[in-house]
């Protein structure tokens, strides 16, 4: 599981998150909404520690990983831009955290000598995991195509890819979807749903879209002015928010 302790976070003297605590069970998917501006991608990057937080702690799996980098804490964020590299085709932009991941391996080696059959074995183990996400995605037949050659659909798909690939803890997800037409948004929403069911793996998801919120979620964060106001089942945040503002932001009758 994991587990953001009283996480607060300045930027010179504004503060952005206030003390955010929030626990997320194994496969576990949730929605983290909020307006403009109330901290959800930087609360996403801290967890993701592309971001150190001021004060509190991240903790996955009961280990406390505040202090690791990125790259050691096998989580995998996507982002709204996808970030993808465009020198690269689709397969090798998928294998990057793997060859990341192998090359940090091999800088830990002492010697030169016994890495090189190891190092072609997983090359073997890397191709192998790229096709494995590609077919799960449904993007095999792009693999040897540049980003450019892509719909912004495909490139999503990609960066999905690329997350996937890392057997990630954690999946973060940063409104993946906002460059995304309406009709591409209901079919790559339905992907990632059924991407949750068949991993069971946790996901934290930051979206604007309250239709998708309601439909994908476990449970829903709202977030406001660098608060989580209330974390429950998108039903318990609909029809018994408990917090004016709650009611206000999701629209509720109450
Ligand atoms: P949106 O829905 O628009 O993406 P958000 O909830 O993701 O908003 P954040 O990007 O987390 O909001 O930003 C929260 C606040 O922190 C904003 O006021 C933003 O201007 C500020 N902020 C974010 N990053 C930095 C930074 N590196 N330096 C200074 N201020 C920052
Ligand atoms: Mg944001």
């Amino acid at each position: 599981d994991l587990h953001i302790a009283s996480v607060t976070k300045l930027f010179g003297e504004t503060s952005v998150l206030k003390g955010v605590t929030l626990d997320v069970k194994d496969g576990e998917f949730i929605s983290l909404v909020g307006p403009s501006g109330c901290g959800k991608s930087t609360l996403l990057r801290i967890i993701a520690g592309l971001e150190t937080p001021t004060t509190g702690t991240i903790a996955i799996g009961g280990a406390d990983v505040t202090q690791l980098r990125a790259a050691d804490r096998n989580l995998s964020m996507v982002f709204q831009s996808y970030a993808l590299y465009p020198h690269l085709t689709v397969a090798e932009n998928i294998a990057v955290p793997l060859q990341m991941r192998q090359m940090t391996a091999l800088q830990r080696l002492p010697l030169l000598g016994g890495l090189l059959p190891s190092a072609r074995a997983q090359a073997g183990d890397i191709a192998q995991a790229v096709s494995h996400a590609a077919q799960i995605l449904e993007i095999a037949p792009l693999l040897d195509r540049k980003p450019g050659q892509l719909s912004g659909g495909q490139r999503q798909r990609v960066a999905l890819g690329r997350a996937l690939v890392r057997d990630p803890a954690a999946f973060l997800l940063d409104e993946p979807l906002s460059n995304l037409d309406a009709k591409l948004r209901v079919q790559t929403r339905t992907e990632i749903a059924e991407l949750h069911r068949r991993l069971q793996a946790t996901f934290i998801y930051v979206t604007h879209d309250q239709v998708e919120a309601m439909t994908m979620s476990d449970r829903i964060a709202v977030m406001m002015g660098g608060e989580i106001l209330q974390c429950a089942p998108p039903d318990v945040i609909y029809e018994d928010p408990d917090d004016i503002r709650v009611a206000e932001f999701i629209g509720s009758p109450k």
